[in-house]
């Protein structure tokens, strides 16, 4: 009937999604009250399921298209009164939900701050002011304490907080209190920003003279940024070639524009000293490390959506920021693994950078003096642009690389960590007045308490070994929170004579103390540097030359800029080497380089020793050569050989329960069903497994694994679609799935 026409015409329907493992979108209808109030990006109350629970989900989208609405549930209430995303953002996570198979409500749940979520930092805070025709303090009957609180009160001109009164007066809230039941004071609400952001005073530099590859590099930049076209530029720079001069001149542009510039660091490069170089140059940076309150977190998300900010450089997640002009990405150390998020959802920062420059039709810039052999690619094939600086600034040198085979040192064979030529060179650098940099990959004193029998000693929830740590005097796993103190026998066999094997950081940094007792030492690793700021205070100390030797975990690897260091020494190249992952030895390469990149910025010059077992290996003499080209021909060759990334894609599903017999067998399931699939569709993805996953136990969890390659990522995610029916596995079988995996264990 006509008029039911028009009715139906009027019913507005919202499109849903939900943070749940379910990647549906599922429809409900509008109500007349939230017709002018309803807008996508907003949380909404809505009941779900056969209880009708009351349950949270992210509006995608509004139509008034669907017909048979008549079974739809109907919106229970709006939660945001702003949406927290704009349509492009919203559009970018859809797509995210489809590249990393996860769903979009997860997606969301993940991409939107805590802090935005609670409006964190724009409470109510309470206030007392003395009331009106309050006649002399003096007359009035009080206690010592109220009538101290009175004065206080009546000396300021402004009302005081709760915690101010009772710090002035040095009392309890119970006079207060008295004082508010006999109406002497009048308490106010007011709403606040708490965010106390810190001063910034920051003298502005101007920018530096550019050499002539800096230039060149500049101007094609600029190029694509005037083409108003996405382009991906890898800007593959050696270390120190002064690519971040690079970046900023580059943002000075699309500034000039009024438009925005994200730029990505890995946190661990999060430094003051990277901070300090961008707010000299621009008066409004935006800074998105991991320490941020909600409340700081929530007041930059809404200066950054003002268009109040120009540069917002951050970590992973930065790559959110809702900037409203956005003009340039930059990643800059592209090759750092901690650009992939390790939790639902798993999406890598670059892709996503990627995909949002392309929507954006603006530049990516993918900085790093050691490309990912994905990015290396992509440049080969012609997808992206590529631009070198081939050599650092002023035309200083590559350090020289030298590699010591300790396969026969002495001191080695006495287990210790520093063989003969390693400290003749330190001795000999400190002697010159030079600086200091040790790296060792392990933190901890020894990486294995050794029974005779049962070998290393390991964590009961997982299949790791214990470390010692000398300085908590207990053995720590380094995978979940066990600890215990060193036992007398060993806890399988009971044996006893255990000993201690392997060195990490709190060893060498014993050894190095009784080597060179007149140096001045600091360690930095993830342990000694627990204190917020301690890592700060701990690198201005080294600027500032009141210590000669650095020694830590790959916590000083990356970043640094110190001219004074003319030695460093990689204690153990061969641990990163030898471990079970792919990209083994394409890490242990970018980490040489990273390294090495930390010496002969001065005028001193520098050199770097690498201690190896396998002086032979080839990735090692390529670091030494500063070979990238080299590296990257004869790792691609070994990657196409075993059908790899970055010729394949790949996809790794893991599956974790308290029961072994159970997620083996879900496993097998799994995969048999996944293979009848690829079979009956004919479908070309190669799945390997189900097997053990590398860490078979951690955390008390059981974890099997498979992996599927296929050519193309799109017929991994087409295979993917026909499973989703079979993935129900039992109730005690956890299942994820990590698209472009990069972590393997
Ligand atoms: P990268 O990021 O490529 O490792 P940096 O950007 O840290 O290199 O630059 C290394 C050093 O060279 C920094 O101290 C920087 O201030 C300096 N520098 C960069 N460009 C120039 C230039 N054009 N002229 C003089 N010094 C420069
Ligand atoms: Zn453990």
């Amino acid at each position: 009937m006509p008029w039911e026409l028009a009715d139906g015409d009027d019913t507005l329907i919202a499109r849903v999604v939900f943070n749940r493992p379910l990647d549906t979108v599922y429809h409900y209808l509008v109500p007349e009250s939230l017709l002018d109030l309803i807008q996508p990006g907003q949380r909404l109350k809505v009941p779900f399921g056969r209880g009708d629970t009351m349950t949270t989900a992210f509006c995608v989208g509004l139509s008034n298209e669907i017909s048979n609405n008549k079974r739809l549930k109907t919106i229970h209430e709006i939660l945001d009164r702003e949406p927290l995303l704009t349509q492009q953002m919203l559009d970018l996570t859809e797509w995210i939900a489809d590249r990393y198979l996860s769903s979009w409500g997860q997606v969301l749940e993940g991409v939107v701050p805590a802090g935005v979520k609670k409006q964190a930092g724009t409470r109510e805070i309470l206030y007392y002011r003395v009331a009106e025709n309050v006649g002399p303090i003096s007359s009035l009957k009080l206690s010592k304490k109220q009538q101290l609180l009175m004065e206080i009160l009546a000396e300021t001109d402004e009302p005081l907080r709760v915690d101010q009164l009772s710090k002035s007066a040095n009392c309890g809230t119970s006079p207060i209190n008295a004082l508010r039941d006999k109406k002497l004071i009048i308490p106010e609400k007011k709403r606040t920003h708490k965010a106390q952001l810190e001063e910034l005073n920051v003298q502005q530099q101007a920018d530096l003279v550019l050499n002539a590859e800096q230039q060149f590099a500049l101007d094609e930049i600029l190029k694509t940024v005037r083409s108003a076209e996405h382009e991906t530029i890898l800007l593959h720079g050696v270390t120190g070639s002064g690519k971040t001069e690079v970046y900023i001149q580059s943002i000075r542009e699309i500034v000039s524009y009024g438009q925005q510039a994200i730029v990505l660091v890995p946190e661990i490069s999060l430094t003051p000293q990277t901070i300090r170089r961008f707010r000299a140059r621009f008066s409004s940076v935006a800074v998105l490390h991991s320490h941020l309150s909600d409340a700081d977190r929530h007041w930059h998300w809404k200066q950054i959506a003002a268009g109040e900010v120009q540069v917002i450089v951050g970590a992973r997640s930065a790559i959110f920021a809702p900037a409203p002009q956005l003009g340039l990405i930059i990643i800059d150390e592209e090759h750092e693994s901690t650009f992939k998020q390790q939790s639902t959802p798993r999406y890598h920062a670059r892709e996503v950078a990627r995909q949002r420059a392309i929507r954006q039709k603006i530049p990516l810039i993918l900085g790093t003096a050691t490309p990912t052999l994905e990015s290396l690619v992509r440049t080969i094939d012609g997808h992206d642009k590529l631009i070198r600086l081939k050599d650092r600034v002023e035309a200083r040198p590559l350090p020289p690389v030298s590699i010591v085979d300790v396969r026969n040192d002495p001191m080695i064979m006495k287990r210790h960590s520093l063989g003969r030529a390693m400290t003749n060179s330190i001795q000999q650098a400190i002697r010159a007045d030079g600086q200091v940099i040790l790296f060792l990959n392990l933190r901890g004193f020894s990486s294995v308490l050794w029974c005779p029998k049962c070998q290393g000693l390991k964590c009961p929830d997982c299949d790791l070994t214990l470390t010692w740590h000398k300085d908590r005097e207990r053995l720590l796993c380094h995978s979940c929170e066990f600890e215990m103190e060193s036992p007398e026998r060993c806890p399988t066999c009971g044996q006893p004579g255990l000993r201690f094997l392997g060195a990490g950081t709190q060893r060498l940094e014993a050894e190095v103390k009784s080597k060179f007792p007149e140096a001045k030492i600091i360690r930095m690793d993830s342990d000694s540097m627990r204190k917020p700021g301690s890592h700060d205070a701990a690198l201005s100390a080294f600027r500032e030359g009141e210590i000669d030797i650095l020694l830590g975990t790959q916590m000083i690897a990356k970043g640094l800029d110190f001219p004074n260091v003319t030695l460093v020494g990689v204690i153990d190249a061969d641990t990163l080497l030898h471990q079970p992952d792919l990209r083994a030895a394409e890490r242990t390469f970018q980490l040489i380089a990273q390294v090495a990149g930390r010496t002969g910025r001065g005028t001193k010059g520098g050199r770097v020793l690498v201690q190896t077992m396998n002086p032979d290996e080839p990735v090692i003499k390529f670091a030494t050569h500063h070979d990238y080209d080299g590296f990257a021909k004869y790792e691609l060759k070994h990657r196409k050989a075993m059908n790899a990334p970055p010729y394949r894609s790949m996809a790794r599903v893991i599956l974790r329960s308290l029961d072994e017999k159970l997620v083996a067998a879900e496993s097998k399931r799994i995969v048999q069903a996944i293979r009848e699939i690829i079979k009956e569709k004919g479908i070309p993805v190669r799945v390997l497994g189900p097997a053990p996953a590398p860490i078979t136990r951690l955390r008390k969890y059981y974890r099997y694994h498979f992996q599927m390659t296929s050519e193309e990522i799109a017929t991994i995610q087409e295979l993917w679609r026909h499973c989703v029916p079979l993935l129900k596995v039992a109730s005690d079988v956890e299942l994820t799935i990590d698209v472009d995996p990069v972590d393997l264990r």
